[in-house]
């Protein structure tokens, strides 16, 4: 049987004046009830257009969108707008960086909360605001009975995230779209968001998408990982996989990008060298070997003329090959 959630050689392209932007080339994953897949990788990657394509939110006069989205056995990328609206905070629901592109300053938070419930259940104005209270104590709002009457701007950073979490859970959505949710939030809310998303996952069964450049918030939130790079997937596996043991050289970067809570407050990050590609012309082969340092590892051409493959299942698209990264990782990677 299919997966809840299969992403099928996804191709998601923009015309734009100066050409088409090949924004997801070829991308599959899976996603089951109940477990979150983390998409980690820099901005430009691919992974907020995945996402923005699954919920059906991408502009049709200026995307190509080929492939396949089934989600619980509906495929999406032919599916009309009625059908995703209808989808949309029913059955899949989405959580952003910034509370206020979701929250409208001019209603209260209640409100917000009570009228996708009204609108997909059909539920009384006075049993839709009982449930918006509920919605608000769940996600750790203290008085909710007081604060439900409040506007956007009477809640703090982390209550306004908290309050946008409530409003994407109302429904009860079975698949569940977080994209950067705590970038904006100070490391201890952040800490504070990312679990309360972990109990509501246990709570409502959902399956969750993160997407995140941080490979930080992903460790102890997501159970699968897929790092995507220039509109592809370069590495997948669970996170502890792919954190134990990372095969992609891009993977490695981010790795190391990453602030260590364990080592000393001072050591310094070592950010990838180079820049993402151009979307518009990206490298022929391997889309990272302009910034990788382990192309002569392969040995000639090979990583500027010939396309790595990912397999499904735990795996990198790089040509060094399984045993090559392993001994790599051990050797120069690891004792960093
Ligand atoms: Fe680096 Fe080559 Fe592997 Fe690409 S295929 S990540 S360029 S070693
Ligand atoms: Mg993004």
């Amino acid at each position: 049987t299919p997966a809840f959630l299969s992403v099928r050689d996804l191709h998601v392209r923009f015309a734009t004046e100066d050409g088409t932007v090949k924004a997801v080339d070829g991308l599959s994953f899976d996603l089951e009830r109940g477990r979150t897949l983390g998409i980690v990788g820099e901005s430009g990657s691919g992974k907020s257009v995945t996402n923005l394509t699954v919920l059906g939110l991408h502009d049709p006069r200026t995307t190509t969108v080929t492939g396949e989205i089934h989600l619980d056995g509906q495929e999406l990328t032919r599916a009309p707008e009625r059908t995703l609206e209808r989808l949309r905070g029913n059955t899949m629901a989405m959580i952003f960086q910034d509370p206020l592109t979701a929250l409208s300053p001019y209603y209260t938070v209640g409100r917000q909360i009570a009228e996708p419930y009204r609108k997909h259940t059909g539920a009384s104005k006075r049993d839709a605001r009982l449930r918006a209270v509920e919605m608000l104590e769940k996600v750790g709002i203290p008085n909710p009975r007081l604060r439900v009457d409040d506007y956007p701007h009477q809640f703090s950073g982390g209550m306004r995230q908290r309050a946008m979490i409530a409003m994407a859970l109302v429904c009860d959505p079975d698949l569940l779209i977080a994209d950067e949710p705590t970038t904006a939030l100070d490391v201890t809310v952040q800490a504070q968001i990312l679990d309360l998303l972990k109990d509501l996952q246990q709570e409502f069964g959902s399956a969750i998408i993160l997407i995140t450049h941080d490979l930080g918030v992903v460790a102890n939130t997501a159970d699968d990982l897929l790092v995507m790079y220039a509109g592809r997937a370069v590495e997948r596996g669970t996170v502890r996989e792919v954190l134990r043991a990372p095969r992609h050289p891009y993977t490695w970067g981010l790795l190391s990008s990453m602030p260590r809570l364990s080592s000393a407050v001072d050591e310094p990050l070592s950010p990838i060298p180079g820049t993402p590609p151009s979307l518009l012309a990206p490298p022929p082969g391997c889309p990272f070997h302009p910034r990788c340092g382990y192309t002569a590892e392969v040995g000639g051409e090979r990583c500027r003329g010939e396309r790595p493959t990912l397999p499904d299942g735990r795996g990198a698209a790089c040509h060094l090959g399984t045993e090559r990264t392993r001994t790599l990782f051990t050797e120069q990677i690891k004792p960093r």
